[in-house]
C-alpha cells in the first residue's frame, strides 16, 4: 500500500488505510455506513506540479495557494490545517503532485 493517494485513483483504490496494532487511523463513513480512511493534505510535488492552479480552484477550504519558485508557478499548500480530506484536489490534479496522509490517531 502506497503512503499517500495518487491522482485519478478511486477511494476506493487509494484511501484503504487498515489500523495495526500500533497505529490507528482516523475514519470516516459514507451514506451506506461503510467506513473509510481519509487523507488529508500533506505536501505539493515541486518536481511534478506544473501551477496550473486546479486545486486552488477547486478545494473550498482554501489549502492551497500559487507560488512563484524560481521564476515558475507551484502550488504550496499553506492552509494544510484546514483540509477536510475528500480528495477533490487530488481528482483535479493532472501532474499526480498532490500529496496527502491519512490522520494517524492512536
Ligand atoms: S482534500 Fe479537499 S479540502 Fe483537502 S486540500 Fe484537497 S480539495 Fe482541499
Ligand atoms: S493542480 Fe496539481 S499541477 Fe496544478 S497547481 Fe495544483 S498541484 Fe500543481
Amino acid at each position: 500500500m502506497s503512503d499517500c493517494c495518487q491522482n485519478n485513483q478511486s477511494e476506493e483504490s487509494c484511501c484503504r488505510f487498515e489500523d495495526t496494532p500500533e497505529i490507528k487511523y482516523f475514519h470516516s463513513y459514507r451514506k451506506d455506513g461503510t467506513s473509510y480512511t481519509p487523507t488529508f493534505s500533506d505536501a505539493v510535488d515541486q518536481e511534478k506540479c506544473i501551477g496550473c492552479g486546479q486545486c486552488v480552484k477547486v478545494c473550498g477550504q482554501g489549502v492551497y495557494i500559487l507560488i512563484e519558485v524560481n521564476g515558475e508557478k507551484k502550488a504550496h499548500n499553506a492552509n494544510a490545517d484546514r483540509c477536510l480530506g475528500d480528495c477533490h484536489c487530488h481528482k483535479a490534479c493532472p501532474a499526480d503532485a498532490l500529496i496527502c496522509k491519512p490522520k494517524v490517531i492512536g
